[in-house]
């Protein structure tokens, strides 16, 4: 029997620690709160942010909102994050991604005081990642790591093939996965030998963004699979970058879309938050 890695139930679990801790702070007179940034109207990045703001609210995170409409300048922004990083009262600041293309995402990211940047992009948190110091971790990976764990997946000795190669996803998960000792290999759009590569796969991470791409014929039976991708198949369904009906009956555990990755994205968000608030008390 294919175990499903049901990522719902661990973020459920999570939240409700969660709860806990913020209860916690609250007494001690902190309020942990998150700062959001979001520039222009498109739209997945507001159902994101509006997302981000419930869960928040449930756990009792205190969330500030910046909306900028999609004229903003560079400098309107970074006068508001220099803000933002002396704020006492803020102790995360997230920027909701992409950004209009009169402001460089680079710029804005590496602004962000890097003990305040809950996504874990600033140059000095990648770096200290790479170097086996992680001081906050990007959501996802960090995420995948947690699902992985808490489904007793040892990744020690195992070779994983990560399939993508994003500064949100492919890199960080690499640099988590050979932190924890495994022996990773990253392909991309230019890989040549992409199926020989997959097929050698002890545990196979995909985050490239195609519907259904990894069929049963891209992977060893046994496998374990974890599903980044959110698209649309033709029939408007949320599918993941792996043809799960396909793919489901030879792994021996592999995450659903929706249900999967997803739900501990956000579930990192707000623990990497509440830990940020947790300093305030040398938690
Ligand atoms: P990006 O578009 O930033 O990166 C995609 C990566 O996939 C690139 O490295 C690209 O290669 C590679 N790629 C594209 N096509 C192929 C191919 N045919 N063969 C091999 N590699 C390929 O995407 P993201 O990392 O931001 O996101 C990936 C997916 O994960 C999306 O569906 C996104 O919605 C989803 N996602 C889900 C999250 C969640 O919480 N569940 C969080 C973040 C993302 P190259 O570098 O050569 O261009």
């Amino acid at each position: 029997m294919t175990e499903i890695i049901d990522g719902r139930a661990l973020s459920h679990k999570i939240r409700q620690q969660l709860k806990q801790r913020t209860v916690l702070l609250r007494a001690r007179g902190i309020i942990p709160a998150l700062a959001v940034i979001l520039v222009g109207s498109d739209n997945a990045s507001q159902i994101y942010v509006r997302n981000k703001h419930r869960a928040a609210a449930e756990i009792g995170l205190a969330t500030q909102d910046f909306k900028f409409p999609d004229t903003t300048t560079e400098e309107e922004l970074l006068e508001l994050i220099t803000k933002l990083n002396v704020d006492p009262k803020v102790h995360g600041i997230l920027v909701q991604l992409p950004l209009p293309p009169q402001i460089n995402a680079a710029k804005i990211t590496a602004a962000i005081n890097p003990i305040k940047d809950v996504d874990g992009f600033h140059p000095l948190n990648v770096g200290q990642l790479f170097l086996n110091d992680p001081q906050s971790l990007p959501c996802t990976p960090h995420g995948i790591m947690r699902l992985l764990a808490e489904h007793q997946i040892n990744v020690a000795g195992k070779h994983v093939v990560i399939v993508g190669r994003s500064n949100i996803v492919g890199r960080p998960m690499a640099a988590l996965l050979l932190n924890a000792d495994a022996t990773v290999t990253i392909t991309h759009s230019k890989t040549s030998n992409l199926r020989e590569l997959t097929q050698q796969a002890d545990i196979l991470i995909v985050a490239i963004g195609r519907a259904e791409f990894i069929k049963k014929a891209d992977v060893k039976p046994g496998v374990v699979v974890v599903d980044v991708g959110m698209n649309r198949n033709a029939a408007g369904k949320l599918v993941g970058d792996v043809d799960f009906t396909e793919v489901e009956p030879i792994a021996t555990a592999i995450t659903p879309v929706p249900g999967g990755v997803g739900p501990m994205t956000i579930a990192m968000l707000l623990e990497q938050t509440v830990r940020f608030a947790e300093r305030k008390i040398g938690g």
